[in-house]
């Protein structure tokens, strides 16, 4: 039985505030959000980190960032600016195994999260 939270998003199961869809992925508002836009966009295959990607899946990730500059267009953060983020296992703070990309924007974000 699959127990991934994203992959009942993605199907449904679980609500979400949904602000896109197509055959391959879902975007949604993240509930707790860390900036006055952030969405999250998932591919609805369960891949559970980035390092699951390969040459067969790789369009995802493509479409992943298409989807994300559509929304930031949408939600009139293209101009002002926003950030991509996607984690990668524990060292980076991935909390939910179901890759996704963080779109953050709305604010100025400042500089890059620190890596020291
Ligand atoms: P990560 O740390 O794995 O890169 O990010 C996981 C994100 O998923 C977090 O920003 C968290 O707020 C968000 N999140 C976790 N559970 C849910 C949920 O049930 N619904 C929504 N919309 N976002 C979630
Ligand atoms: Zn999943």
């Amino acid at each position: 039985m699959n127990e991934c939270i994203f992959c009942k998003i993605a199907t449904g199961e679980i609500p979400c505030d949904k602000l896109y869809e197509d055959d391959d992925v879902v975007a949604f508002s993240d509930i707790n959000p860390a900036a006055p836009v952030h969405i999250l966009i998932i591919p609805k295959k369960h891949l559970p980190t980035l390092n699951d990607i390969d040459d067969k899946n790789a369009h995802l990730i493509a479409k992943m960032h298409l989807v994300a500059k559509e929304l930031a267009h949408a939600k009139k953060i293209s101009a002002g600016g926003y950030r991509i983020i996607i984690n990668c296992n524990s060292d980076a703070g991935q909390e939910v195994f179901h890759l996704h990309l963080h779109l953050l924007g709305g604010k100025p974000l400042g500089p890059m999260i620190a890596c020291r």
